[in-house]
């Protein structure tokens, strides 16, 4: 299959018009003079389905909410899952446009993947806004703070003064104002006496605000770091929201910044210093004075806050720029229009209808689509249309797919496309009258009219060479070194196969598995082997030349496990005792990926290789590395090549596997560096996954790598899948982020593509946005599903416009913000020094908030930090952020474990981001236990700890169990069936099956954690002031950081001088 042939075309073959500003070369889509002509001024958008209401087929009557699930639509709309017949093709004659330009990807080669790295770095951006010196934070704030309520509306801004005008000055109330709104920061945990008035509320836009009872804080410059000097001078960024520069030639940093890069840590060498080895707790130095933490911005709090509001509710996707409930709050989602907050979140629901304004602001401007993630039961799988041989119906111009904002005009003949303005005919066989409303009378009995996602069935021109695809196969591939073989890992893969291979995925309602399966073994040389059915024995093929991969054997090797079982588990049975006794210890690993590339072409198939290696690949081969590590470039301006790939061989094996639609999936068992950077080039590209086992061991690993590898092997995925993100004018999609491939500016190529990866997009203005008409973001993915059938998954969502920066501010959402952050951060530290990279996020941080404090505030005193309602607890996120493995500059830290970090962030979604920054520390001592419910978390620092305590902490990688050193005997006999704390026996990863009610609702709790997540977690067991400890202390985010980093309050107080600095 020749690269040429891969169609990545038709859905995708014309650049959309009118989008000026593409780089010179792309393909040009039509000037910008024809752009309107056919139907004159946009219309102006009306919600997809008024008053949130969806009648079902047949139905005339108002007021009817549809089932969720339900067949309503009619028979040419089949659900997910189920397989039938075809729409009968309409005459050849009446259909819409079928796709049939080539695409410009295709026409001309796209620019080697060396150029298309170079291209995506220059748009990092850090112009002289990088050269602004930081300053420390104080490391001892003397705050006294409160929160004063501020008038309603919506948007309340919690205050808190801090700084020299406020120093020493009593606490200052003002008169209260009243607060009808029921937002509030810390509410409830506003310390007593030093409160005056109503204690929270949203605050008015424009309404004064009063001075509060203020935080009394030490001015923030009263102890400048030495050698750290210079306010915030600079000119704001140039280069727009979330923009990384490269530092241009002659730009370097800052003179005479310290080398010690770390913002803050870096910056703390005494508390710093004491640190490393104690406890942030057991710190020396001068006492410090702590803000009351109660009083600041809580991030447990406005979860359940929200959870309160929204939890258990129904969420209707009717209305434009509406905010959805935190992806913390458990809720369901009813599609009348807009897609699910599951699929696609954004960093705003409101945006600046100008690119002035969002350049003013700095605030991101993003998407973070998750294309098929998963749903809960309750809520109905996505409808698939089939419009037979015609395929979906597009705009001719723009092409993008029929959706809810396509407006019907000229009785119905025509519509005007609502991404371009095009006018397009209707297709006869599509043709519906309107009605009195103007709205096709089939509106609620087509998807593709009234819900915001959905799948068209696609033809054969979205198939690789005009052909429907194959399903996809799934190729074990087991390094059976001698490490390996020692460690039982071989073993442990080959058992857990035979009872894996019976779960493969299959389309919801087939009778089985459509997946093919292939296996090998490997360590210097591949061996291949034939599982053919009709094989009393399996046979193997050795090829040891692997210099010119080739798969030895075509029929026989990727197989049915249905038909081939007793020959699969017969090879199972061997493999681990055929190499029993090898003595080798080298392995190749890039020819092993460049195997399953060539099994997959022979195949005419996409698919996923699942390889377990435990070292890197030092035999001769392609690919072959060596010890690059080097804990010397930390913290200069090389340590970027840490986080580098090695070029050549895998940057080749990258592109060889999108086109193929091979995704590799890596399972890691090291006991020392493997340039992971570099090993996790490919399954980064290819919508795979890195797993991770340092030293492993069977007895406290083997379950936790077995849980991994059936959540691999099962999850939801899509193969050979590529996605477009189409806009309405005057803004476009301009940078994306995930674990995909670009070759060229628009389309987002996946080799893979599963329940849990995300791809954040994000936008920037060519035009001016209406207010009226809005803006509308459509996000289409074609991939081949399980089962093996071409779809086009579609996703609409429909924002709001606003000339007002308090609107854009109200609609914040700060998970999506912090999801954006993350990932353009970890990409910017592969070109720039991190000390660069974390002050522009520091900076950016401190210019949305002063923006937000100059244009949408009330007056009031510069010493109160006002921060948006909906950013309220942005600066937490944040501060966590750049206390992250990759952003901190630690010789301490493994530069593997850095990389892994890295890459893995770059694939998630708004949920995983949110839970790996603010991790949950569940109180379990004091619970319930016939609640139905966990605890709920408390905050994420040592503050919140107790003695006598259980607490359970999670981010979604790593689980601990902490356990007080004054725990009561019956807590630590209930749980762990031991008489005392002195007892316990080292690490153990496993709590025991005891029958009371304690023990069975803590691991009800750890259960249910480790389901909801994509990754297992294994369960780490600490005791209070045991030396693993510190692993577990890593993850309180408030805190000061281990390895460097500011704790959450001194971080507020910094950014805080710095939006007064930005004020002045
Ligand atoms: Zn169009």
């Amino acid at each position: 299959m020749s690269q040429q042939g891969y169609v990545a075309a038709p859905p995708y073959s014309q650049a959309p018009p009118g989008m000026g500003g593409y780089q010179v070369g792309y393909a040009a889509g039509p000037a910008q003079p024809l752009y309107g002509h056919h139907g004159g001024a946009p219309h102006p958008f009306s919600a997809p389905v008024a008053g949130g209401v969806m009648k079902p087929p047949g139905s005339t009557a108002a007021g009817m909410v549809p089932l969720p699930v339900s067949s309503q639509y009619n028979p040419n709309y089949q659900q997910n899952g189920s397989h039938q017949q075809r729409y009968a093709a309409p005459p050849a004659v009446s259909h819409g446009q079928p796709p049939h330009a080539l695409p410009s990807s295709m026409a001309s080669p796209g620019p080697p993947p060396t150029q298309q790295l170079t291209n995506q770095m220059s748009a990092m951006n850090l112009g002289s806004y990088g050269q602004n010196h930081m300053q420390h934070p104080p490391t001892s704030p003397v705050v006294q703070q409160s929160f004063q309520s501020p008038p309603p509306p919506a948007v309340g801004q919690p205050q808190m003064p801090l700084g020299p005008q406020v120093h020493h000055a009593p606490p200052q109330m003002s008169p209260p104002q009243s607060s009808t709104t029921n937002m509030s920061i810390a509410s409830h945990s506003m310390p007593g006496p030093p409160m005056g008035g109503p204690p929270m509320g949203g605050q008015s836009m424009g309404s004064p605000v009063g001075g509060g009872p203020p935080m009394v804080g030490q001015p923030m410059g009263a102890q400048p770091m030495a050698g750290m000097s210079g306010p915030f001078p600079g000119p704001p960024p140039p280069a727009g929201p979330g923009g990384f520069q490269h530092l241009g030639p002659g730009q370097a940093g800052p003179p005479g910044y310290p080398q010690q890069a770390g913002q803050f840590g870096g910056m703390m060498p005494g508390p710093q210093a004491s640190m490393q080895g104690g406890f942030p707790g057991a710190m020396a130095g001068p006492p410090q004075k702590k803000l009351d933490p109660d009083a600041i911005p809580s991030t447990t709090q406005v979860i359940e806050d929200d959870k309160a509001k929204n939890g258990g509710q129904v969420y209707c996707t009717n209305i434009r720029g509406q905010l959805p409930p935190l992806v913390t709050t458990d809720f369901t989602v009813q599609d009348q229009g807009n897609a699910s907050p599951r699929f696609i979140r954004c960093t705003t629901y409101t945006l600046p209808c100008t690119a002035e304004l969002a350049k003013q602001c700095q605030v991101p401007l993003a998407a973070v689509v998750k294309p098929l993630a998963n749903l809960p039961k309750n809520e109905a799988p996505l409808y698939a249309v089939n419009h037979g041989e015609t395929g979906p119906i597009r705009c001719n111009r723009c092409k993008a797919y029929m959706c809810p904002y396509m407006q019907f005009i000229d009785g119905g003949r025509r519509y005007q496309c609502t991404f371009c303005n095009c006018v397009n005919e209707v297709p006869v066989f599509y043709f519906q009258h309107l009605d009195h409303m103007g709205r096709r009378v089939d509106f609620y009995e087509r998807p593709e009219l009234s819900l915001g996602s959905y799948e068209f069935v696609a033809t054969l021109d979205y198939c690789k060479n005009n052909k429907l695809p194959n399903p996809p196969a799934f190729i074990f591939m087991i390094d059976v070194s001698y490490n390996n073989i020692k460690s039982g890992l071989v073993k442990l893969i080959c058992d857990e196969l035979k009872t894996l291979l019976e779960k493969l995925p299959r389309e919801e309602g087939a009778d089985g598995s459509a997946v093919k399966v292939g296996f090998v073994t490997y360590d210097k040389v591949l061996h291949f082997y034939n599982v053919k059915s009709a094989l009393a024995q399996p046979q193997m093929m050795v090829v040891s030349d692997t210099t010119e991969m080739f798969v030895p054997l075509l029929d026989g090797f990727l197989v049915s496990y249905q038909d081939s079982k007793a020959v699969i588990c017969n090879l199972l049975d061997q493999i681990p005792t055929m190499f029993a006794d090898t003595a080798e210890s080298e392995t190749v690993f890039a020819p092993v990926i460049q195997a399953g590339v060539e099994a997959f072409k022979a195949a005419e198939c996409s698919g996923k290789l699942f390889i377990f290696q435990s070292f890197m690949p030092t035999a001769e081969a392609p690919g072959k590395l060596k010890n690059r590590d080097d804990k010397k470039l930390v913290n200069t301006d090389k340590e970027k090549t840490l986080f580098q790939p090695q070029k050549g061989v895998y940057e080749q094996l990258c592109k060889d596997c999108v086109v193929q639609g091979c995704c590799v999936d890596l399972f890691l068992f090291p006991n020392q560096y493997l340039d992971l950077a570099t090993m996790a080039d490919v399954p980064s590209h290819t919508g795979g996954s890195v797993y991770k086992y340092n030293n492993f061991q069977m007895e406290t690993d083997g379950e936790h790598f077995l849980a991994d590898l059936r959540k691999s092997v099962q999850k939801h995925i899509g193969f050979d899948a590529i996605m477009r993100v189409r806009t309405s004018t005057g803004f476009r999609a301009t940078d994306f982020f995930g674990a995909i491939h670009m070759n060229n500016t628009t389309d987002v190529e996946m080799a893979a593509v599963d329940c849990d990866k995300a791809v954040t997009v994000e936008f920037k203005h060519d035009d001016a946005l209406s207010e009226e008409s809005g803006a509308l973001i459509q996000c289409a993915l074609l991939y081949t599903n399980i089962s093996g059938q071409r779809r086009l998954r579609v996703h609409n969502l429909s924002l709001n416009c606003s000339s007002q920066l308090s609107e854009l501010y109200k609609s914040c959402e700060t998970d999506s913000l912090i999801n954006f952050f993350a990932k353009s951060a970890y990409r910017a530290i592969l070109n720039q020094p991190l000390k660069n990279v974390r002050e522009i996020l520091v900076n950016q941080t401190a210019h949305m908030l002063a923006c937000y404090r100059k244009n949408c505030a009330s007056p009031s005193a510069a010493s109160q930090l006002i921060l948006p309602d909906a950013m309220k607890v942005f600066p937490v996120y944040m501060n966590s952020l750049m206390k992250t493995a990759p952003l901190v500059g630690s010789t301490e830290l493994s530069t593997d474990d850095r990389a892994h970090q890295r890459l893995a962030v770059m694939a998630m979604g708004v949920e995983d981001t949110q839970l790996l920054l603010y991790p949950r520390l569940i109180p379990l001592h004091n619970m319930d236990v016939d609640s139905e419910v966990a605890p709920a978390p408390v905050r994420c620092s040592e503050e919140r700890l107790t003695d006598s305590g259980l607490f359970l902490l999670e981010n979604g990688h790593s689980m601990f169990l902490w356990i007080g050193q004054a725990a009561s005997p019956d807590l630590i006999q209930g749980i762990f069936n031991l008489p005392s704390l002195a007892h316990f026996q080292g690490l153990t990863s496993t709590l025991p099956d005891l029958d009371n009610p304690l023990s069975k609702k803590v691991r009800a709790i750890i259960r249910d954690l480790q389901n909801k997540r994509p990754n297992s977690m294994k369960l780490q067991i600490v005791r209070q002031k045991d030396k693993p400890e510190m692993l577990f202390r890593q993850l309180l985010v408030e805190d000061k950081g281990l390895h460097g980093g500011a704790s959450y309050v001194d971080f507020l107080c910094y950014v805080h001088r710095e939006i007064r600095q930005l004020l002045t």
